[in-house]
């Protein structure tokens, strides 16, 4: 496995593999790998042929008052992580490696990231949208992996690489749960036992809801106030927000049909989590993405089950 902390190197490195014939395909991450991360991984082996991890805790999409000082780091564990899916190179940029010099350049995508996490964190997409535009920029023609578990991000730069015709197809991938279902998140860290026991009600919320639809309901005002209803009791989460949107075009839904992205964001003590689930309403019935389970223990290589 190659690994490369130089942009001229990593550039040089995709290059030269398309000069063979070879797709490139790339996994952005800011590392603490974990299955979720994984799972991009396996689906970028599985499709393309030099598979490009990148691990940066970008600086541009933490606000003032979040956590870029704290923020998990391990990049020994990481490289094992890609060493064990296969990647062929690794690129870990220093912060002024990316920005030598603060960027007057950035790119903001705008509609799709005013509301949901946008609202909370008003820098933060053009944070997520520079800094992929200049991985997708070094990296060159490729397809680009994200994970669901971010439905807004995966929207956001979907757009971004179609407006500006960026040379990079966009791939969502589902989300990876624990087995009892919280979202594999980096920031799950942070939590203690008892913090992550109460995190579950987010999960189970998004649950509720999709057994709501299945059930029949179509109100989402009404599901809405399920979720609600289900953290408010418990005290230890607040929820930022529960929204449910069109999930191609992140468009407000009262009435569900199509595609509905149903999206929470709560605060479990000093950690901001996010979570979702699509279901799907068509005239052959309702489907549900929930994402699928870590398999990490009952097999080496953590292969993921759906749920
Ligand atoms: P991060 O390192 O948190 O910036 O995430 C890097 C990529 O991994 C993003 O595309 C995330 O959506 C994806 N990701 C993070 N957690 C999960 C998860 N539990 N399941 C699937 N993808 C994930």
């Amino acid at each position: 496995m190659l690994h490369v902390d130089r942009i001229a190197d990593l550039r040089a490195k995709c290059e030269r593999a398309r000069d063979s014939g070879l797709r490139v395909g790339v996994v952005p991450t800011m590392g603490y790998l974990h299955e979720g991360h994984r799972s991009l991984m396996r689906a970028a082996r599985a499709e393309t042929d030099f598979v490009v991890v990148t691990i940066f805790v970008n600086p541009l999409q933490f606000g003032a008052n979040e956590d870029l000082d704290t923020y998990p780091r391990d990049l020994a564990g990481d490289l094992a992580h890609c060493e064990v899916e296969g990647v062929d190179c690794v690129f870990s940029p220093s912060v002024a490696e990316m920005y030598p010099r603060p960027p007057l350049t950035t790119v903001h995508v705008s509609d799709l990231t005013a509301n949901l996490c946008g609202a909370a964190r008003p820098t933060h997409f053009d944070g997520v949208t520079t800094v992929v535009a200049k991985l997708f920029a070094i990296v060159g023609p490729s397809v680009a992996f994200f994970g669901r578990k971010d439905a807004q991000q995966l929207a956001v730069v979907t757009r971004m690489a179609d407006d500006l015709n960026l040379p990079v197809e966009v791939v969502g991938c589902p989300i990876v749960r624990e087995r009892d279902g919280l979202a594999m998140s980096s920031r799950n860290a942070y939590l203690s036992p008892r913090e992550r026991e109460s995190a579950l009600v987010l999960s189970r919320a998004l649950r509720r809801a999709v057994d709501g639809v299945v059930g029949g309901e179509r109100d989402a005002a009404l599901l809405a106030e399920l979720v609600r209803g289900m953290v408010s009791a418990v005290p230890e989460v607040t929820l930022e927000y529960i929204e449910i949107r069109d999930a191609h075009d992140l468009t407000p839904m009262t009435v569900i049909d199509g595609s509905a992205l149903i999206a929470v964001a709560g605060r479990v003590g000093g950690t901001r989590l996010i979570d979702n689930v699509i279901v799907r309403v068509d005239d052959s019935g309702v489907t549900a993405d929930v994402g699928v389970v870590s398999n990490v223990g009952a097999d080496a290589l953590g292969s993921t089950t759906p749920v």
